[in-house]
Order: structure tokens, then C-alpha cells, then sequence
């Protein structure tokens, strides 16, 4: 299990969250997306304990666990767990 950050930290990137992650599982940067540039903080879903630290940490509440995601944000599961696979390439 994984927490995913959603398309609501795009405007925001407070950051609060990768102060709290015990993993150090959540970075900065972009991806390219359906023809799209997604530039926002990302959740590496291999790091990811799922201690839910960083939820209450977001002030746009752009945070979710993976089985908690809201049906028009489901995509950013993947694009989470693909801008990690990117980055290891
Ligand atoms: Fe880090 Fe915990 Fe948030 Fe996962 S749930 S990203 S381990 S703070």
C-alpha cells in the first residue's frame, strides 16, 4: 500500500510533507503525462510505509492512500509510481 499525492499539490508544493516521510519517500519534479507536464511532489510507492504522517501535513489536501483516491484523480496512482520508474532509468 502507498499514499499518493494528487493533482492539487501542482499550485501548491508546501512541502510540509517530505519534512514528516520517515522513508524519504517523497520528491520533487515533473513528467510528461498525455501530453502534459506534471510538476509537482510524487510518492515513491516502493519507499511508501502507508504511516499516513504526511496527510495532515498537506494544506490542499492533495494526499491520499491509494484505496482512498477520488475517481477523477485515480490516474496519479500511476503517474506517482511512473515518475519513480522514470528517475531510475
Ligand atoms: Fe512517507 Fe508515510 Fe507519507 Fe508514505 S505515508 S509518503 S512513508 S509520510
Amino acid at each position: 500500500m502507498t499514499y499518493v499525492i494528487t493533482e492539487a499539490c501542482g499550485e501548491c508544493k508546501d512541502g510540509g510533507c517530505v519534512a514528516v516521510c520517515p522513508c524519504d519517500a517523497i520528491h520533487e519534479g515533473s513528467i510528461t503525462w498525455q501530453n502534459q507536464t506534471i510538476a509537482q511532489l510524487f510518492i515513491d510507492p516502493s519507499e511508501c510505509i502507508h504511516c499516513g504522517l504526511c496527510e495532515p501535513e498537506c494544506p490542499v489536501t492533495a494526499i491520499y492512500p491509494e484505496d482512498e483516491l477520488p475517481k477523477s484523480s485515480q490516474a496519479y496512482k500511476e503517474i506517482n509510481a511512473t515518475f519513480f520508474r522514470q528517475r531510475r532509468r
